[in-house]
């Protein structure tokens, strides 16, 4: 879909930007670059859309060397996202998202109708934000408009260029899942720049990890964490990336402990048996359409009191769905002070994480790349001039 072929960029005064860079990103996939401030990320960017022109080397865009092709044509393909999100002040949130549409001549209805459903696919209610100004809206409120805009034309390739830099983390770990969701529905091939390796290794299928005006790295975000390439990329990536693979990790049902399962109208003797046969100090409680209710203990069997499950169970609030990522559940279960927490698929409870089953979940994560990493096929070198 987008290929470097050896592209260097050289500024006129001899700062040599991005040097001898060669990669490929496939349609649909989401790459991140990230590297510190003045690496040569914004430069690779606009080198896409030409806003800077590449002095050696070359870029191709669907096979097509993209310096043969008008860079107005051009850009109507790629949609451009910023940090100061460069929003109209005098045109309202719906004008703004129209702006593509409208510059390509589409009829003001047929734009208007496509800003509304792209604002909605954004998370913004039109009929509440569409006639509102820009200097009325949260600065994340402003991002989505960003975002919107730049996917109101449908193009296949999307730069974004630190979008969410100038947000707190709190919003921005927000628009980065939003995003996230946005691109499962939309699958556009996106180039997204970002200084912060944590936002690279959530959004990224794969990262370039860049040095000064190189890529280091170019890999998933697990075995960049893993597996660092470089002495540099394990600097870069820090020595807490335990942590980071923590968010990357998804909860798997093979992680989960299978405790025993008791209803809420079963008796305090049948409940006692069950966990007296598994050995088990404590049981989660379903109600009568196998949700969630909340645990048992047997302490509570054990004290010869009569009824059911019902009068004794406790109520379990801490609970997760599956695929959440274990950095997630590890802050759940530091915020309910549980020592366990239900993984639900969708209303289906289907076991619980402890502590030990999220350690050998972050271990398999890491066996899985190391294995992944020896076998790696993503070769920089691959990469041939015809
Ligand atoms: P990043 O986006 O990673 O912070 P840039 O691509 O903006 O990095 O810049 C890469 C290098 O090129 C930096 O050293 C920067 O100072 C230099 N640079 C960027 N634009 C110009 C320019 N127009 N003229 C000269 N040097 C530039
Ligand atoms: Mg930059």
């Amino acid at each position: 879909m987008i290929r470097f072929e050896h592209v260097s960029k050289r500024y006129p005064d001899g700062t040599t930007a991005v040097d001898d860079l060669s990669f490929e990103v496939a349609e649909g996939e989401l790459i991140t670059l990230v590297g510190p401030s003045g690496c040569g990320k914004t430069t690779t960017m606009k080198m896409v859309n030409r806003l800077i022109e590449p002095t050696a080397g070359r870029i191709l865009l669907d096979g097509a060397d993209i310096a043969g092709v008008d860079p107005v044509k051009l850009r109507r393909r790629i949609g451009y996202v910023i940090q100061q999100v460069g929003l109209f002040p005098h045109k309202t949130v719906l004008e703004n998202t129209a702006t593509v549409p409208h510059l390509l001549g589409w009829q003001r209805r047929r734009s208007r109708e496509r800003a509304a459903e792209l604002l909605h696919l954004v998370g913004l209610d039109p009929s509440v934000y569409g006639d509102r100004y820009p200097d009325q809206l949260s600065g994340g409120q402003r991002q989505r408009v960003g975002v919107a805009r730049a996917l109101a034309a449908d193009p296949p390739v999307l730069l974004m260029d630190e979008p969410f830099g100038a947000v707190d983390p709190v919003v921005r770990e927000h628009l980065q899942n939003e995003f996230l969701k946005l691109q499962e529905q939309v699958r556009k091939t996106v180039l997204f720049v970002t200084h912060d390796i944590e936002e690279a290794v959530r959004l990224g299928d794969r990262i370039a990890v860049y040095g000064q005006g190189r890529i280091e790295q170019f890999d998933a975000p697990a075995a960049v964490l893993g597996a660092p390439a470089t002495p540099y990329v394990a600097d870069f990536v820090g020595a807490d990336r335990g942590l980071k693979r923590l968010s990357v990790t998804r909860i798997e049902p093979g992680d989960l402990e299978k405790p025993p399962i008791v209803h809420l109208d079963d008796t305090l003797g049948s409940a006692a048996r069950r966990m007296a046969a598994d050995d088990a100090r404590w049981a989660v409680v379903l109600d009568h359409d196998d949700s969630l209710h909340g645990w048992l203990s047997a302490d509570a069997t054990e004290s010869g009191a009569a009824g059911t499950v019902r009068d004794h169970a406790r109520r379990m609030e801490a609970w997760l769905p599956v695929g959440s990522s274990l950095k997630h559940a590890f802050s759940t279960m530091l915020q309910y002070d549980a020592g366990w927490i239900a993984v639900l698929d969708g209303e289906r409870f289907l076991g619980v994480l402890t502590p030990a089953r999220l350690h050998e979940a972050l271990r398999r994560s890491i066996d899985a790349d190391v294995r992944a990493v020896d076998r790696a096929d993503v070769d920089l070198d691959t990469v041939h001039s015809p």
